[in-house]
């Protein structure tokens, strides 16, 4: 006999099994032994309870908890068997979707830390059986925070989903991403042949993550620095291994961003050391280890010098000259960039006004501005005070931004330096070729200059690529009324060809290296009076 919960579960209507054997429900999952396990509880306890798998009439297979009892008569003879089931295919869903939450994060669906090390576990102990290797890379956004706070939360959650996607087109199916919280990622490579297949995928990790992001109709730019760490060279357990990771991944921070480092063991002595970077980047500060060089810049016409960079240098007291790409990205990140930054400001107008009292022609001077600093609010009052305690005319003060730094903030960057204009000074677009930015997109800005980039110059004129962008940036720009200086011109050949190209300025080791205020004054003696 069944019951109409029997044939509503079923698909089998009475008539259809009266008489027939159980066995039609059969799914084909178990085996077997299954069921002869079944039989033998059924017989030695007149009982049996589990979950098992049945087929219902239309074919479909499900997950069933059922009791099956024997029934005997007065005389202990067995005469019926009764069976009663659930049908748990709902339950078997939950709980599935239960596992999936414990062990995925809800924002990305990638999986957390929970399986993460599941999964790394897994990867060891097969990499031991077949003596292979596997990678750990632990990734960390560079400007994540700086997105999220500027574009709100909601932006920043859509940003980690849109990077979720990249970096699994990255892998194998068999390697693992999981999120850990934040924007912090760890990709597990696993079975690899050769150790170094995994800088070629942390390469093209890198690769895809430059491209822009699209949120809200606007182009987001990122970057990620990352670290890694290989079984069984730098550890033998998943925590030796993300731990070594992770301190990878600060060194490749502090060497600067969108950086890759593979763990070593000095490393540890190493990521130490790059702690006191930081406080005696504070203590710089009070110090005043900081001084400024000068390169000239060069007019490719007449050959007269038409301006100076100030580049930015510090003197550490025990590891000596530490270059700008080491500790402005360090400065970028704890805030001191405010503080650095206005002495950069103010102490190259005081030079500029001091080359002047001492008789020299003036020229114009131009000062990095680091993202941090345009994005603060105070950045035009301390333009304003700088050329104000320095008495220099507004017209010699020119500030050079990256192309990156005003693309990633667009809308403020274009007030900005429409104020800065008007206080008097000039704007350049610094290492322009090297973010996404259009030609176009610049005229909405106020901007007088723009410096190609050193890597283009780098292989003009072999490079016949390389020599028509130069050309192209030439034409356009001077479409645009902007001047186009040069970077990095280190060859008379390259000078040649940009002079032909009609580029206007040239800056570079051709001419000099940068150089302290009285070296640059030895080179300044020549110069003829330039106008404003
Ligand atoms: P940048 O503004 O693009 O500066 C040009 C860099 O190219 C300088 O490196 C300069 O020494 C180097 N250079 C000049 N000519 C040549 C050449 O012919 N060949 C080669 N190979 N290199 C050349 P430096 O001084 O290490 O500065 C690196 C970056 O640090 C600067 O790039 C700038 O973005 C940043 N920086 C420097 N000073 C400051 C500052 O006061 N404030 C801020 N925010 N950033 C600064
Ligand atoms: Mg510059
Ligand atoms: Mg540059």
């Amino acid at each position: 006999a069944v019951n109409r919960a029997f044939t509503k579960i079923t698909g089998y209507s009475e008539n259809e099994v009266l008489g027939r054997n159980p066995g039609i429900l059969k799914s084909g999952r178990h085996d077997r032994e299954f069921y002869k396990s079944m039989w033998s509880s059924l017989t030695q306890d007149g009982e049996w309870q589990g979950e098992i798998w049945d087929r219902r009439k239309n074919g479909e297979v499900f997950p069933k908890w059922q009791t099956i009892s024997s029934v005997r008569d007065n005389s202990g003879c067995l005469t019926h068997y009764v069976s009663v089931f659930s049908d748990i295919s709902q339950l078997k869903e939950s709980e599935e979707k239960l596992y999936h939450l414990a062990h995925h994060d809800s924002l990305t669906a990638l999986p957390n830390r929970l399986l993460l090390n599941a999964r790394l576990e897994l990867s060891l102990q097969q990499a031991h059986r077949d003596s292979t290797h596997v990678a750990v890379l632990f990734l960390d956004l560079d400007n994540f925070k700086k997105i999220n706070d500027s574009l709100g939360h909601s932006s920043g959650d859509r940003l980690l989903q849109l990077v979720a996607r990249r970096l699994l087109l990255c892998i194998r199916e068999e390697d693992t991403i999981a999120r850990l919280g934040g924007d912090e990622l760890v990709i597990v490579l696993g079975h690899l042949d050769d150790a170094r297949h995994a800088e070629t995928i942390t390469r093209e990790v890198q690769d895809r993550l430059s491209k822009p992001f699209e949120l809200e109709g606007q182009d987001v730019f990122l970057s990620a620095s990352i670290g890694i760490s290989l079984y069984p060279g730098d550890g033998r357990d998943t925590t030796t291994l993300l731990k070594n990771a992770d301190a990878a991944m600060y060194m490749a921070k502090s060497e600067g961003r969108n950086g890759y480092h593979f763990y070593s063991r000095d490393l540890t002595a190493r990521a130490s050391n790059s702690l006191s970077l930081e406080t005696s980047l504070y203590r710089a500060v009070e110090r005043e280890e900081f001084f400024l060089q000068f390169q000239p810049q060069v007019s490719l016409q007449s050959g007269d010098i038409v301006g100076v960079e100030a580049l930015l240098r510090w003197q550490h007291p025990e590891a000596g000259l530490v270059p700008p790409a080491r500790f402005i990205p360090l400065a970028e990140d704890n805030g001191l960039i405010a503080v650095i930054g206005k002495w950069a400001l103010r102490t190259a107008c005081m030079q500029a006004k001091a080359w002047q009292n001492a008789g020299l022609a003036p020229f114009r001077i131009a000062v990095n501005l680091s993202e941090r600093q345009l994005r603060q609010g105070n950045i035009v009052q301390d333009v304003r005070d700088a050329l104000e305690d320095a008495a220099l005319d507004p017209c010699y003060l020119e500030l050079e931004i990256t192309e990156t730094s005003v693309m990633k903030q667009a809308e403020h960057a274009a007030k900005t330096l429409d104020a800065l204009r008007e206080i008097g000074a000039t704007i350049a677009i610094d290492d322009f070729g090297t973010g996404f930015s259009s030609l176009s997109y610049l005229k909405r800005f106020s901007v007088d200059r723009l410096k190609i980039d050193r890597s283009f110059v780098r292989d003009i004129p072999q490079d016949a690529n390389d020599v028509a962008l130069a050309r192209s940036i030439v034409a356009l720009g001077h479409s645009l009324n902007l001047s186009i200086v040069a970077e990095g011109v280190e060859t008379q050949a390259q000078r040649e060809t940009l002079t032909s190209i009609g580029c206007d300025e040239m800056q570079g080791f051709l001419y000099s290296k940068p150089g302290t205020a009285s070296e640059l004054a030895s080179l300044l003696k020549p110069l003829a009076r330039q106008a404003c």
